[in-house]
């Protein structure tokens, strides 16, 4: 998003946020994210259509919904799709990534262990405050929703390939896929930064589909 000057909207970040602010969305969502259960279409099409209604006549990378073919009907009725990323990453490789996962919850910033840590261990970089780890992320509640997941996205896969927008990326390094979605992304905007300025990583959207939309 960076790179392109794309506002980055991540539906699990709204979802912390409201839960964070216990507003009603918020209430709702928590005791399916406790459970590692994908939060019913309503609640989320609702509060992402929200935000999505407030970005009007921006670009967007979407990342994390739409997650079932519901959310993604609901997404035809707003905008056109210009591309969609499905990487294919083996579910051990997305275990191991997520269970090392871990967020400051005021901010939203994510780090992982292994590629993308915090100076201090166990601390927010720019605040200074504690990192948590959380519940969805922990390594039993990842497997469980890895195979949820993958069910649902199955007809959301099908469904932008058939219109001719989905790009599928293989691997388990975030570097190595990078240079591929730089160059697809390249063919659609024009970047702002160079690929190798960065230093993005993938903070791994389970379902992986990432959606660059331009609204009329
Ligand atoms: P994420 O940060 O994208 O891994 O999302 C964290 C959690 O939020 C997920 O495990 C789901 O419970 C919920 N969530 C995020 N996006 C969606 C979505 N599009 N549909 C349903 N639930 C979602």
């Amino acid at each position: 998003a960076q790179n392109f000057g794309l506002q980055h909207l991540s539906s699990g970040h709204f979802l912390r946020e409201n839960i964070k602010a216990s507003t009603e969305v918020g209430e709702m969502a928590k005791q399916y994210i406790e459970k590692s259960l994908l939060v019913p279409d309503h609640v989320i099409t609702y509060l992402m259509m929200s935000e999505l209604e407030n970005r009007c006549g921006q670009h967007w990378l979407l990342d994390g919904f739409p997650r079932t073919l519901g959310q993604a009907e609901a997404l035809d009725k707003i905008c056109e799709v210009d591309l969609v990323i499905s990487l294919n990453i083996p579910f051990e490789t997305l275990k191991d990534r997520l269970s090392r996962r871990w967020i400051h919850p005021p901010s939203g910033r994510v780090y992982n262990l292994d590629f993308n840590p915090p100076h201090v261990h166990g601390i927010d970089d720019v605040t200074g405050e504690p990192l948590v780890q959380q519940e969805d992320d922990k390594p039993e509640a990842v497997a469980a929703r890895l195979r949820q997941y993958k069910d649902v996205a199955k007809p959301v896969i099908e469904l932008y390939k058939s219109r001719g927008v989905l790009h599928q990326f293989s691997g388990t390094e975030t570097n190595k896929i990078w240079p591929y979605v730089y160059t697809l992304f390249s063919n659609k905007i024009t970047p702002i930064q160079s690929k190798e300025e960065s230093g993005r990583f993938f903070t791994c959207s389970i379902v992986c589909v990432v959606l660059v939309l331009c609204p009329n």
